[in-house]
Protein backbone atom coordinates (compact mmCIF):
# COMPACT_ATOMS: atom_id res chain seq x y z
CA UNK A 1 0.00 0.00 0.00
CA UNK A 2 1.49 3.17 -1.11
CA UNK A 3 1.21 6.28 0.72
CA UNK A 4 0.17 8.71 -2.21
CA UNK A 5 -0.70 7.20 -5.66
CA UNK A 6 0.17 10.31 -8.57
CA UNK A 7 -1.42 10.47 -11.67
CA UNK A 8 0.33 12.26 -14.14
CA UNK A 9 4.23 13.29 -13.98
CA UNK A 10 4.05 16.68 -15.33
CA UNK A 11 5.01 19.47 -13.31
CA UNK A 12 2.26 19.63 -10.92
CA UNK A 13 2.62 16.08 -10.24
CA UNK A 14 6.54 15.50 -10.54
CA UNK A 15 6.13 18.63 -8.27
CA UNK A 16 4.19 16.77 -5.79
CA UNK A 17 5.64 13.47 -6.20
CA UNK A 18 9.06 15.13 -5.08
CA UNK A 19 7.81 17.62 -2.19
CA UNK A 20 5.71 14.32 -0.75
CA UNK A 21 8.81 11.50 -1.18
CA UNK A 22 10.84 14.47 0.69
CA UNK A 23 8.44 14.41 3.97
CA UNK A 24 9.11 10.32 3.81
CA UNK A 25 5.81 9.11 2.12
CA UNK A 26 5.51 6.22 -0.08
CA UNK A 27 5.14 7.89 -3.30
CA UNK A 28 4.44 5.71 -6.64
CA UNK A 29 4.15 8.20 -10.00
CA UNK A 30 2.84 6.96 -13.10
CA UNK A 31 3.04 8.45 -16.22
CA UNK A 32 1.08 7.22 -19.74
CA UNK A 33 3.46 8.06 -21.94
CA UNK A 34 7.40 9.33 -22.06
CA UNK A 35 8.12 12.51 -19.49
CA UNK A 36 7.61 15.60 -20.79
CA UNK A 37 5.95 14.49 -24.28
CA UNK A 38 4.41 15.07 -26.47
CA UNK A 39 5.02 18.90 -26.29
CA UNK A 40 1.66 21.84 -25.95
CA UNK A 41 3.31 24.43 -23.96
CA UNK A 42 5.75 27.77 -24.77
CA UNK A 43 7.41 27.53 -21.55
CA UNK A 44 7.16 31.24 -21.25
CA UNK A 45 7.30 31.67 -16.96
CA UNK A 46 7.71 34.03 -14.32
CA UNK A 47 11.35 33.64 -12.96
CA UNK A 48 9.57 31.91 -9.98
CA UNK A 49 10.48 29.26 -11.81
CA UNK A 50 13.60 28.77 -10.18
CA UNK A 51 12.49 28.14 -6.89
CA UNK A 52 11.05 24.82 -8.03
CA UNK A 53 14.21 23.55 -9.82
CA UNK A 54 17.40 21.77 -8.72
CA UNK A 55 20.86 22.85 -9.44
CA UNK A 56 22.12 23.67 -13.08
CA UNK A 57 18.19 23.71 -14.11
CA UNK A 58 19.32 27.15 -15.28
CA UNK A 59 22.37 26.56 -18.10
CA UNK A 60 20.48 23.48 -18.98
CA UNK A 61 16.73 25.15 -19.73
CA UNK A 62 16.93 28.60 -20.58
CA UNK A 63 16.12 29.89 -23.76
CA UNK A 64 16.02 33.76 -23.71
CA UNK A 65 14.71 36.58 -21.51
CA UNK A 66 11.86 38.56 -21.62
CA UNK A 67 11.32 42.30 -20.40
CA UNK A 68 8.06 42.90 -21.53
CA UNK A 69 5.22 42.73 -24.13
CA UNK A 70 3.68 44.39 -27.48
CA UNK A 71 0.05 44.50 -27.67
CA UNK A 72 -1.53 44.98 -30.92
CA UNK A 73 -5.35 44.93 -31.62
CA UNK A 74 -5.42 43.20 -34.93
CA UNK A 75 -2.39 40.95 -36.96
CA UNK A 76 1.38 41.72 -37.06
CA UNK A 77 1.02 44.89 -38.84
CA UNK A 78 -0.98 46.81 -36.50
CA UNK A 79 -0.09 49.16 -33.94
CA UNK A 80 2.23 47.89 -30.94
CA UNK A 81 1.41 48.83 -27.13
CA UNK A 82 4.31 48.31 -25.25
CA UNK A 83 4.42 47.19 -21.59
CA UNK A 84 7.48 46.59 -20.27
CA UNK A 85 9.64 46.06 -16.76
CA UNK A 86 13.13 47.65 -16.04
CA UNK A 87 13.99 44.33 -14.84
CA UNK A 88 13.61 40.65 -16.69
CA UNK A 89 9.95 40.10 -16.34
CA UNK A 90 10.10 36.50 -17.66
CA UNK A 91 11.80 33.74 -19.20
CA UNK A 92 11.21 31.15 -21.82
CA UNK A 93 12.84 27.85 -21.19
CA UNK A 94 12.71 24.45 -22.87
CA UNK A 95 9.50 22.44 -21.25
CA UNK A 96 10.39 19.27 -22.34
CA UNK A 97 13.41 19.13 -20.47
CA UNK A 98 11.68 21.46 -17.04
CA UNK A 99 9.41 17.91 -17.20
CA UNK A 100 12.23 15.17 -17.81
CA UNK A 101 14.34 17.68 -14.57
CA UNK A 102 11.18 17.96 -12.07
CA UNK A 103 10.79 14.04 -12.89
CA UNK A 104 14.74 13.30 -11.55
CA UNK A 105 13.94 15.87 -8.55
CA UNK A 106 10.96 13.20 -7.99
CA UNK A 107 13.05 10.62 -8.49
CA UNK A 108 15.97 12.17 -6.33
CA UNK A 109 13.63 12.74 -3.76
CA UNK A 110 12.95 8.80 -3.20
CA UNK A 111 9.29 8.89 -5.34
CA UNK A 112 9.09 5.93 -7.98
CA UNK A 113 8.35 7.43 -11.03
CA UNK A 114 6.97 4.93 -13.66
CA UNK A 115 6.78 6.14 -16.91
CA UNK A 116 4.45 3.87 -20.08
CA UNK A 117 1.88 3.67 -17.00
CA UNK A 118 -1.75 4.57 -17.71
CA UNK A 119 -4.42 5.00 -15.16
CA UNK A 120 -7.84 3.81 -16.69
CA UNK A 121 -9.57 3.68 -13.31
CA UNK A 122 -9.69 5.02 -9.14
CA UNK A 123 -11.86 2.83 -6.61
CA UNK A 124 -12.39 4.98 -3.76
CA UNK A 125 -13.19 3.14 -0.40
CA UNK A 126 -13.64 4.20 3.46
CA UNK A 127 -9.64 3.74 3.99
CA UNK A 128 -7.99 3.38 0.49
CA UNK A 129 -8.26 3.91 -2.92
CA UNK A 130 -7.57 1.16 -6.26
CA UNK A 131 -5.93 2.03 -9.36
CA UNK A 132 -6.34 0.54 -12.16
CA UNK A 133 -3.08 0.64 -14.57
CA UNK A 134 -2.63 -0.16 -17.97
CA UNK A 135 1.39 -1.45 -18.12
CA UNK A 136 3.37 -1.96 -21.33
CA UNK A 137 3.42 -5.52 -20.52
CA UNK A 138 -0.01 -6.15 -18.10
CA UNK A 139 -2.68 -4.33 -16.80
CA UNK A 140 -2.28 -4.46 -12.74
CA UNK A 141 -4.06 -3.48 -9.25
CA UNK A 142 -2.55 -0.80 -7.04
CA UNK A 143 -3.60 0.48 -3.80
CA UNK A 144 -2.49 3.63 -2.19
CA UNK A 145 -4.35 5.55 0.50
CA UNK A 146 -4.81 8.30 -1.52
CA UNK A 147 -4.93 9.85 -5.12
CA UNK A 148 -3.49 12.89 -6.32
CA UNK A 149 -5.09 13.75 -9.74
CA UNK A 150 -1.83 15.60 -11.63
CA UNK A 151 -3.07 14.16 -15.02
CA UNK A 152 -3.97 18.16 -16.83
CA UNK A 153 -6.82 19.37 -17.89
CA UNK A 154 -8.62 16.35 -19.39
CA UNK A 155 -8.52 14.60 -16.02
CA UNK A 156 -9.03 10.85 -15.86
CA UNK A 157 -8.88 11.04 -12.10
CA UNK A 158 -11.20 13.81 -11.93
CA UNK A 159 -14.15 12.07 -13.69
CA UNK A 160 -13.26 8.91 -11.92
CA UNK A 161 -13.48 10.45 -8.52
CA UNK A 162 -16.95 12.34 -9.79
CA UNK A 163 -15.30 15.99 -9.22
CA UNK A 164 -16.63 19.12 -11.03
CA UNK A 165 -15.28 19.93 -14.71
CA UNK A 166 -13.42 23.25 -15.25
CA UNK A 167 -15.36 26.14 -16.33
CA UNK A 168 -14.68 26.44 -19.50
CA UNK A 169 -11.70 24.39 -22.44
CA UNK A 170 -9.67 26.58 -24.79
CA UNK A 171 -7.88 25.09 -27.45
CA UNK A 172 -4.28 26.16 -27.69
CA UNK A 173 -2.33 25.75 -30.87
CA UNK A 174 1.87 26.33 -31.55
CA UNK A 175 4.15 25.98 -34.62
CA UNK A 176 8.21 27.36 -34.51
CA UNK A 177 9.69 28.78 -37.22
CA UNK A 178 13.51 27.62 -36.85
CA UNK A 179 15.63 31.13 -36.92
CA UNK A 180 17.03 32.67 -33.88
CA UNK A 181 15.84 35.49 -32.35
CA UNK A 182 17.08 36.76 -29.00
CA UNK A 183 14.83 39.78 -28.75
CA UNK A 184 13.71 40.63 -25.46
CA UNK A 185 10.12 41.05 -26.09
CA UNK A 186 6.85 38.99 -26.62
CA UNK A 187 4.13 40.13 -28.85
CA UNK A 188 0.44 39.48 -28.01
CA UNK A 189 -2.27 40.01 -30.35
CA UNK A 190 -5.96 40.46 -29.08
CA UNK A 191 -7.65 39.21 -32.27
CA UNK A 192 -10.98 39.82 -30.52
CA UNK A 193 -13.09 38.18 -30.09
CA UNK A 194 -12.81 36.25 -26.39
CA UNK A 195 -9.09 34.68 -28.32
CA UNK A 196 -5.45 36.27 -28.27
CA UNK A 197 -2.10 34.56 -30.19
CA UNK A 198 1.27 35.39 -29.88
CA UNK A 199 4.63 35.29 -30.93
CA UNK A 200 7.62 34.28 -28.54
CA UNK A 201 11.37 34.76 -29.86
CA UNK A 202 12.81 31.53 -28.21
CA UNK A 203 16.90 32.63 -28.88
CA UNK A 204 18.71 29.57 -30.69
CA UNK A 205 15.66 27.94 -30.48
CA UNK A 206 13.49 29.38 -33.27
CA UNK A 207 10.23 31.62 -32.83
CA UNK A 208 7.48 30.44 -31.58
CA UNK A 209 3.75 31.07 -32.85
CA UNK A 210 1.18 30.19 -31.26
CA UNK A 211 -3.00 31.06 -30.29
CA UNK A 212 -5.57 30.18 -27.91
CA UNK A 213 -9.18 30.09 -28.47
CA UNK A 214 -12.73 28.89 -26.81
CA UNK A 215 -14.77 26.03 -28.76
CA UNK A 216 -16.45 27.53 -31.73
CA UNK A 217 -13.69 29.70 -32.70
CA UNK A 218 -11.63 28.35 -36.34
CA UNK A 219 -8.41 27.78 -34.29
CA UNK A 220 -6.71 26.88 -37.96
CA UNK A 221 -7.97 29.33 -39.94
CA UNK A 222 -6.68 32.04 -37.80
CA UNK A 223 -3.77 30.49 -36.88
CA UNK A 224 -2.89 30.63 -40.25
CA UNK A 225 -3.53 34.15 -40.60
CA UNK A 226 -1.31 35.08 -37.97
CA UNK A 227 1.44 33.26 -39.47
CA UNK A 228 0.81 34.40 -42.90
CA UNK A 229 0.39 38.18 -41.67
CA UNK A 230 4.30 37.16 -39.90
CA UNK A 231 5.56 35.85 -43.72
CA UNK A 232 7.23 32.64 -41.60
CA UNK A 233 7.14 29.37 -42.58
CA UNK A 234 6.08 26.90 -39.41
CA UNK A 235 6.74 23.36 -38.23
CA UNK A 236 6.29 21.24 -35.45
CA UNK A 237 2.66 22.33 -35.04
CA UNK A 238 1.54 20.90 -31.76
CA UNK A 239 -1.80 21.52 -29.93
CA UNK A 240 -3.41 21.14 -26.34
CA UNK A 241 -6.40 22.17 -24.13
CA UNK A 242 -6.03 25.09 -21.48
CA UNK A 243 -8.61 24.68 -18.70
CA UNK A 244 -9.95 28.12 -17.24
CA UNK A 245 -12.16 28.46 -14.14
CA UNK A 246 -11.52 25.95 -11.55
CA UNK A 247 -14.55 24.04 -10.27
CA UNK A 248 -16.01 24.53 -6.82
CA UNK A 249 -14.52 21.48 -5.53
CA UNK A 250 -10.78 19.55 -5.94
CA UNK A 251 -10.83 17.01 -3.38
CA UNK A 252 -12.94 14.11 -3.06
CA UNK A 253 -13.00 11.22 -0.14
CA UNK A 254 -9.46 9.87 -0.21
CA UNK A 255 -8.50 12.20 -3.80
CA UNK A 256 -7.05 15.53 -4.91
CA UNK A 257 -6.33 16.81 -8.23
CA UNK A 258 -3.61 19.22 -8.47
CA UNK A 259 -2.51 21.50 -11.35
CA UNK A 260 -4.35 21.48 -14.76
CA UNK A 261 -6.87 19.00 -13.72
CA UNK A 262 -7.91 21.98 -10.87
CA UNK A 263 -7.64 24.68 -13.70
CA UNK A 264 -4.57 26.26 -11.64
CA UNK A 265 -4.18 28.35 -14.30
CA UNK A 266 -4.24 32.27 -15.08
CA UNK A 267 -7.77 33.28 -16.88
CA UNK A 268 -5.87 35.90 -18.91
CA UNK A 269 -3.00 33.72 -20.36
CA UNK A 270 -3.96 29.82 -19.85
CA UNK A 271 -0.45 29.63 -18.29
CA UNK A 272 -0.53 26.97 -15.27
CA UNK A 273 3.06 26.19 -14.47
CA UNK A 274 4.14 27.98 -11.56
CA UNK A 275 0.44 27.69 -10.05
CA UNK A 276 0.29 24.06 -10.45
CA UNK A 277 3.49 24.19 -8.54
CA UNK A 278 2.15 26.24 -5.94
CA UNK A 279 -0.19 24.43 -5.43
CA UNK A 280 1.39 21.14 -5.16
CA UNK A 281 3.56 22.29 -2.29
CA UNK A 282 0.08 23.66 -0.87
CA UNK A 283 -1.06 19.60 -1.20
CA UNK A 284 2.17 19.04 0.41
CA UNK A 285 2.18 20.64 3.16
CA UNK A 286 -1.48 19.83 4.27
CA UNK A 287 -2.30 16.52 3.16
CA UNK A 288 -1.52 13.24 5.68
CA UNK A 289 -2.26 10.27 3.51
CA UNK A 290 -3.29 8.78 6.83
CA UNK A 291 -6.20 12.09 7.77
CA UNK A 292 -8.73 12.28 4.79
CA UNK A 293 -9.76 15.17 7.26
CA UNK A 294 -6.60 16.75 6.03
CA UNK A 295 -8.24 17.06 2.06
CA UNK A 296 -10.34 20.52 2.97
CA UNK A 297 -6.98 22.28 4.29
CA UNK A 298 -5.56 21.87 0.70
CA UNK A 299 -8.74 22.99 -0.65
CA UNK A 300 -8.37 26.32 1.59
CA UNK A 301 -4.94 26.69 1.40
CA UNK A 302 -4.57 26.84 -2.80
CA UNK A 303 -7.41 29.17 -3.01
CA UNK A 304 -6.09 31.29 -0.38
CA UNK A 305 -3.09 31.62 -2.73
CA UNK A 306 -4.68 32.01 -5.92
CA UNK A 307 -8.53 32.94 -5.67
CA UNK A 308 -8.26 36.44 -5.95
CA UNK A 309 -5.62 36.37 -8.65
CA UNK A 310 -7.47 33.83 -11.01
CA UNK A 311 -10.83 36.73 -10.51
CA UNK A 312 -9.08 39.56 -11.15
CA UNK A 313 -7.58 37.57 -14.11
CA UNK A 314 -11.02 36.66 -15.37
CA UNK A 315 -11.42 40.43 -15.25
CA UNK A 316 -8.22 41.17 -17.66
CA UNK A 317 -9.25 38.17 -19.53
CA UNK A 318 -12.77 39.77 -20.13
CA UNK A 319 -11.16 43.05 -21.54
CA UNK A 320 -10.11 40.54 -24.30
CA UNK A 321 -13.56 40.68 -26.07
CA UNK A 322 -14.24 44.58 -25.07
CA UNK A 323 -14.61 46.86 -28.72
CA UNK A 324 -11.62 47.02 -30.57
CA UNK A 325 -11.90 50.88 -30.37
CA UNK A 326 -12.14 50.83 -26.42
CA UNK A 327 -9.06 48.30 -26.40
CA UNK A 328 -7.23 50.76 -28.29
CA UNK A 329 -7.85 53.40 -26.06
CA UNK A 330 -7.18 51.54 -22.69
CA UNK A 331 -3.83 50.00 -24.12
CA UNK A 332 -3.09 53.96 -25.54
CA UNK A 333 -3.80 55.09 -21.94
CA UNK A 334 -2.11 52.13 -19.92
CA UNK A 335 0.98 50.82 -21.96
CA UNK A 336 4.28 52.10 -21.11
CA UNK A 337 6.80 50.88 -17.92
CA UNK A 338 4.93 48.55 -15.75
CA UNK A 339 5.92 47.03 -11.95
CA UNK A 340 2.78 43.94 -12.53
CA UNK A 341 4.65 40.63 -12.05
CA UNK A 342 3.29 38.42 -14.51
CA UNK A 343 1.80 35.43 -12.41
CA UNK A 344 -0.07 37.84 -9.75
CA UNK A 345 -2.50 40.43 -11.11
CA UNK A 346 -2.71 42.03 -8.09
CA UNK A 347 0.40 43.62 -8.50
CA UNK A 348 -1.15 46.22 -10.17
CA UNK A 349 -1.80 47.72 -6.70
CA UNK A 350 1.46 47.05 -5.65
CA UNK A 351 3.97 49.45 -5.00
CA UNK A 352 6.29 49.10 -7.56
CA UNK A 353 3.64 48.87 -10.17
CA UNK A 354 2.49 52.55 -8.61
CA UNK A 355 5.93 53.35 -8.71
CA UNK A 356 6.06 52.89 -12.29
CA UNK A 357 3.05 54.34 -13.52
CA UNK A 358 3.82 57.83 -11.05
CA UNK A 359 7.16 57.51 -12.94
CA UNK A 360 5.92 57.79 -16.36
CA UNK A 361 3.29 60.70 -15.40
CA UNK A 362 6.17 62.97 -13.94
CA UNK A 363 8.28 62.41 -17.57
C1 LIG B 1 -0.64 25.81 -26.37
C2 LIG B 1 -0.33 25.94 -24.90
C3 LIG B 1 0.64 26.85 -24.48
C4 LIG B 1 0.91 26.98 -23.11
N1 LIG B 1 1.88 27.86 -22.73
C5 LIG B 1 2.16 28.01 -21.41
C6 LIG B 1 3.18 28.92 -20.97
O1 LIG B 1 3.85 29.55 -21.79
N2 LIG B 1 3.41 29.03 -19.64
C7 LIG B 1 2.70 28.33 -18.70
O2 LIG B 1 2.92 28.50 -17.50
N3 LIG B 1 1.75 27.46 -19.09
C8 LIG B 1 1.46 27.28 -20.41
N4 LIG B 1 0.50 26.38 -20.81
C9 LIG B 1 -0.19 25.63 -19.77
C10 LIG B 1 0.69 24.53 -19.21
O3 LIG B 1 1.12 23.70 -20.26
C11 LIG B 1 -0.08 23.74 -18.17
O4 LIG B 1 -0.67 24.62 -17.23
C12 LIG B 1 0.82 22.74 -17.42
O5 LIG B 1 1.37 21.82 -18.32
C13 LIG B 1 0.01 22.02 -16.36
O6 LIG B 1 0.82 21.07 -15.72
P1 LIG B 1 0.16 19.75 -15.13
O7 LIG B 1 1.28 18.98 -14.53
O8 LIG B 1 -1.03 20.09 -14.33
O9 LIG B 1 -0.43 18.97 -16.41
P2 LIG B 1 0.33 18.40 -17.68
O10 LIG B 1 1.55 19.14 -17.96
O11 LIG B 1 -0.74 18.30 -18.73
O12 LIG B 1 0.75 16.94 -17.22
C14 LIG B 1 -0.21 15.93 -17.06
C15 LIG B 1 0.50 14.61 -17.27
O13 LIG B 1 -0.43 13.56 -16.97
C16 LIG B 1 -0.25 12.53 -17.91
N5 LIG B 1 -1.50 11.75 -17.93
C17 LIG B 1 -2.70 12.14 -18.42
N6 LIG B 1 -3.61 11.16 -18.22
C18 LIG B 1 -2.97 10.14 -17.60
C19 LIG B 1 -3.39 8.85 -17.15
N7 LIG B 1 -4.65 8.43 -17.30
N8 LIG B 1 -2.46 8.05 -16.57
C20 LIG B 1 -1.17 8.47 -16.40
N9 LIG B 1 -0.72 9.68 -16.83
C21 LIG B 1 -1.62 10.51 -17.41
C22 LIG B 1 0.05 13.27 -19.21
O14 LIG B 1 0.71 12.42 -20.14
C23 LIG B 1 0.93 14.41 -18.73
O15 LIG B 1 2.30 14.08 -18.75
C24 LIG B 1 0.20 26.20 -22.16
C25 LIG B 1 -0.74 25.28 -22.59
C26 LIG B 1 -1.01 25.13 -23.94
C27 LIG B 1 -2.04 24.12 -24.39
Amino acid sequence: MYDFAVVGVGPAGARFARQAADQGWDVLALEKGTVGTPLACSGHVSTDIWAFTGSGARDELFQNEIYGARFHVGGPHSRAYPFYKREVASNVIDRVGLDRHLADLAREAGADVRENHTVTAVDEYRDHVELTVSGPDESVTVEAKMVAGCDGPRSRVRTELGLPEPEELLHGVLAFSAEADHEDFVDVHLTAPTFFAWRIPRGEAGVEYGLAAPPGVQVTKHFTELVDGYEVAVAHRCSGAIPIGPPERVTSRRGFLIGDAAAQTKPFTGGGICYGMRSADHAAREIDPNRPETLSAYERAWRADLAREQSLGHWLRAAYSLPEPVQRVGLRALSGEIGVHMDRPTSLVSPSHLRAMVGRLMR
